[in-house]
């Protein structure tokens, strides 16, 4: 135990505090199955105002402290908090972290640079002194460059984790000169340029000990340039610093056997309650026509990266040429929301559609469906299709990122597959995968088989957990 490293793991958001994004499923399972290793890792976060509302009461203050940024004198409180055996330390400002936990903007970058600030300024004050830092997308890429040029600081190693590298952290150079007093030497592509902005993910990416990614085929894709959106010069030249470990779900917290949620409970073992879960759903979206139709599913943030532009020119074409219903969760883009409301009232009884952002119902509809589509543009790891497979519901998804890592797609020789899948960014090829999946529900002993291999699998954390502390190791 006493030669495992010491962990400082650095993010924006993270279970069970704040939540936007699949960042804050990582950030919420991956220390606890680290502890569960004998790591002793902790967790440094912005005290956002959902943190000062539930936990207020529970929080120790450790520190205050003030942050030079340029010509600005800014508080720093550092506060502490106990959760599941792991210690969480908050950043707290109200200035930067009372409002939206991403602001948009350049109010959303001065959020931000300020954290980084603040996160080198916390480690003098806290009582633990990590051999790496573990760093999570652009929200804290300042600080290896801080660390290592204002800190004169080499006593943690830093891995940099692109969890999503369409977000950088862009602005024009005269923001992050003034706030971090960074010189004008460094506003060069070698440094923190890129496009013509300075972008506080290359600046993590050129300064940072190693990076990772959330899943090995994500880590080659990100090395050209459709993936690497101007990240793929400096990716390409550290390749030899680069891995990809794949991200895992919480298994407890998808659960089909144990959830009390559900209408049922059901297992790879036995299905049955599957058949009352999808009743249920049924129930809950008005569907009608035949109960043995089957159902295809979305739950998702409504972007663009999410595939919905394909979705949407084929979306008439499947629910007028084929037996079966679809159900959508989400919320984003208001184009795709007002979509999906169009396609439920125009479809009664075959389609249904809720707006919003609701995890109660998320489980219900990855229990009661029967296929998951998830057509992304590109997808670092994906969450969502492994949960699907946890419920035995076959994820229909485009080949690219951690989709390509996670999902077998079915292959008709072999009869074998844990889902569907269809390579080309393309409506017909994403149509052919769906019919492929419709053609195979009728074969039920498949069917059945297929359910059973993707509700085998273990997508847990603690194989990611194992990875993570072979690469601490590697770095101390
Ligand atoms: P991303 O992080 O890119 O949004 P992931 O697939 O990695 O995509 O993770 C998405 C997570 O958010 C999954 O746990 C998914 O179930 C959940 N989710 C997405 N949209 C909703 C919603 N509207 N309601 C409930 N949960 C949602």
């Amino acid at each position: 135990m006493g030669s495992e490293p010491r962990v400082l793991m650095v993010a924006s958001e993270g279970m069970p505090f704040v939540k936007t994004g699949g960042l804050a499923d990582v950030v919420g399972a991956l220390p606890k199955a680290l502890a569960a290793l004998g790591v002793d890792v902790r967790v440094m976060l912005p005290k956002h105002q959902q943190v000062k509302e539930q936990y207020q009461d529970v929080l120790d203050t450790v520190a205050t402290a003030t942050v030079h940024l340029g010509w600005r004198e800014k508080y720093l409180g550092v506060q502490r908090l106990s959760h599941e055996g792991v210690e969480y330390y908050f950043i707290d400002n109200e200035d930067y972290f009372s409002g939206p936990v991403y602001r948009g903007g350049d109010l959303e970058n001065e959020q931000y640079l300020f954290f980084c600030k603040a996160v080198c300024e916390a480690l003098s004050h806290i009582d633990f002194a990590p051999d790496v830092l573990h760093l999570n997308d652009w929200h804290t890429g300042m600080i290896p460059m801080l660390l290592k040029t204002q800190y004169q600081s080499e006593a943690a190693r830093t891995l940099f984790t692109i969890h999503n590298i369409q977000f950088q952290g862009k602005m024009g150079f005269p923001v992050m000169r003034d706030m971090l007093s960074i010189p004008d030497y460094y506003y060069t592509p070698e440094y923190v340029e890129a496009d013509g902005c300075a972008n506080m993910m290359k600046a993590a990416l050129v300064f940072c000990d190693k990076i990772s990614t959330v899943s090995p085929n994500y880590a080659h894709e990100i090395m050209n340039a459709y993936f690497g959106l101007g990240m793929e010069g400096i990716l390409s030249a550290r390749a030899h610093d680069v891995v990809g470990i794949l991200n895992g779900i919480d298994m407890d917290e998808f659960d089909p056997a144990f959830e009390k949620g559900l209408a049922a409970q059901f297992s790879e073992c036995d299905l049955r309650g599957k058949q009352s879960c999808k009743r249920a759903l049924r129930a809950q979206f008005s569907l009608g026509g035949s109960p043995h139709a089957p159902i295809i599913a979305m739950v998702s943030r409504l972007t663009r990266q999410k595939g919905f532009d394909l979705v949407r020119y084929a979306m008439e074409e499947l629910l007028t040429t084929a037996d079966v219903r679809f159900v959508l969760l989400g919320s984003g883009d208001k184009e795709y929301e007002d979509f999906f409301n169009y396609i439920a009232g125009k479809y009664p009884g075959r389609a249904g559609t809720y707006i919003g952002y609701d995890e109660g119902l998320a489980h219900q509809i990855y229990a009661g469906a029967d296929f998951f589509l998830m057509p992304s543009q590109f997808e670092p790891c994906g969450l969502a299709q492994m949960i699907a497979q946890r419920y035995g519901t076959l994820p229909i998804v485009r080949e690219t990122g951690g989709l390509v890592d996670t999902v077998a797609p079915y292959n008709r020789f072999t009869g074998e597959g844990t889902g569907f899948g269809f390579a080309t960014f393309n409506a017909h090829d994403m149509m052919a995968a769906v019919r492929l999946a419709l053609a195979v529900y009728q074969d039920k002993a498949t069917m059945r088989k297929l359910r059973r291999n993707a509700m085998g699998l273990d997508n847990s954390f603690e194989k990611s957990a194992e990875q993570y502390r072979a690469l601490f190791r590697s770095m101390v």
